[in-house]
């Protein structure tokens, strides 16, 4: 299978080079050539275990990975979580079911994606003999992610910058305490904005990101959204018969990442009712849900940092099926977005989507109330999930994360702290973290100092 950009600009790329290109040179994202019709395997996979299943899935898209390769590498991605179901699906009350995708080694739904990047990552280092660097700007999930897929993998170092003082401790000691050898918690001296602006230089330098054989880890790549198919499918395999078509997923979203993977895979043959769009104070996408306006507001740092986004860099995917897969209208309206802040769509094929918003106010009431009608704790991304189920419907609401990530807001609701086993660990461990200017230059020294 090849994978083709969003902006038409990019020849197609098979699936490894796609993986390790990240961001097409055209500036679009990578999408199937074509959607396979997954609908006639459904019964053949009901029931594998979640592993099997990825496998099953991937093989269709990862035609140039040897499929024994594709299997131990896949196998290889979820040893590291700590429930023997990997993504288990839990029952609250009638037609309400919880999916809890925090079982990885970070506690967040990321590792899912980012233990099978890693691992593309460092098969890619062997099969090609070669080494490389990998450099993320992170507010807090993604980078401690991206270190736990990468972590330990001969031929690769991991470089992630972060705001000093402006990640939550325990996302710090997630980064900086692993122990690895090859992996780099970068404390910038100055905002996330910062950290990300000082990226964006490092990578437009030519020279030196080839010198380095530099690699990004960001929220676009292709192997991503894939990954994130999986559980979407797993979930629907588990649901009762007679609910499965009635599903209406909810997903706690910043970027469109998660919900548009569940919408990829209802548009390969999956009969799922459709996704209700989450998001917290930062309500770019429940706007465009519910006005037809995509517009850039101000950023609002909330209680569910991880959602904390002003564009949704995932929604030119969705957006390149909207406009009838046609690159020269996503590059019209992507032109148009960069340079007024907005744009607006007709009414049209929103029909799959319902949408909520959930402000800080809300979220320590919501964790109450789940707390109290279900004795179920949710952590505050969660939580924005619960805001409004659509009546009747049978929902399944993804849990993005453990509720012991956020110690300070539980107690707030509850009057109590979850903990966690492998935290309490990292509190023990020593800090090993690299405070750094928010400059290219001196950042560059340090990947050419530390690199491989
Ligand atoms: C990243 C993250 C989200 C948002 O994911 P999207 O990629 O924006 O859909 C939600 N919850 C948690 C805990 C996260 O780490």
């Amino acid at each position: 299978m090849k994978f083709i950009s969003t902006r038409g600009q990019t020849p197609p790329l098979g699936f490894a080079d796609a993986v390790a290109t990240g961001l097409a040179p055209d500036g679009g994202l990578f999408l199937p050539e074509t959607l396979p019709d997954f609908s006639g395997q459904l019964a053949r996979c009901a029931g594998l275990g979640y592993a099997d299943l990825c496998f099953e899935f991937l093989r269709v898209f990862a035609t140039d990975l040897p499929p024994e390769t594709l299997r131990s590498l896949v196998a290889a991605s979820y040893t590291g979580f700590a429930h023997p179901a990997i993504a288990p699906l839990r029952q609250l009350g009638p037609r309400l079911h919880v999916l809890e995708l925090f079982h990885g080694p970070t506690l967040a739904f990321k590792d899912f994606a980012l233990q099978l990047l890693g691992n593309l990552y460092g098969h890619q280092c062997r099969v090609r003999r070669e080494s490389i660097n990998v450099l993320g700007a992170t507010s807090g999930d993604t980078g401690a992610a991206a270190i736990h897929g990468l972590r330990g993998k001969p031929g690769a170092a991991i470089f992630i910058l972060y705001p000093d003082g402006r990640v939550s401790p325990l996302q710090e000691r997630q980064m900086a305490c692993t122990g690895a050898a090859n992996v780099y918690a970068l404390a910038v001296d100055g905002t996330f904005d910062d950290a990300q602006a000082a990226l964006k230089e490092i990578f437009a330098d030519q020279d030196f990101r080839t010198r380095h054989r530099l690699s990004a880890v960001n929220s676009i790549n292709l192997a991503r959204i894939l990954a994130q198919c999986v559980y979407y499918l797993y979930a629907w395999l588990q649901l009762p018969a007679g609910e499965r078509d009635e599903v209406e997923f909810v997903v706690p979203t910043g970027n469109f990442g998660n919900v548009l993977a569940g919408w990829l895979l209802q548009q390969m043959g999956v009969p799922i009712r459709g996704f209700k769009i989450a998001t917290n104070q930062n309500d770019i996408l429940y706007r465009l849900f519910t006005t037809g306006e995509y517009r850039v507001g101000a950023l609002r740092p909330s209680l569910a940092p991880s959602m904390d986004i002003q564009v949704a860099s995932n929604f030119e995917r969705f957006l390149y099926y909207r406009l009838g897969r046609d690159p020269a209208r996503v590059r019209a309206v992507m032109a148009q977005f960069q340079a007024t802040g907005g744009c607006r769509f007709e009414p049209g094929q929103e029909a799959a989507f319902t949408t909520s918003r959930c402000t800080d106010a809300e979220i320590p009431e919501i964790i109450r109330r789940v707390h109290r009608e279900h004795g179920y704790l949710v952590d505050p991304h969660t939580a924005c999930a619960f805001k409004e189920l659509t009546p009747g419907r049978v929902s399944v609401v993804l849990a993005t994360a453990s509720p012991a990530k956020f110690p300070e807001t539980m107690q707030a609701a509850i009057g109590a702290a979850p903990t966690h086993p492998s935290l309490e660990e990292l509190k023990q461990r020593p800090l090993a973290k690299h405070r750094i200017r928010a400059e290219p230059g001196a950042i560059k020294a340090f990947i050419a100092a530390h690199g491989v």
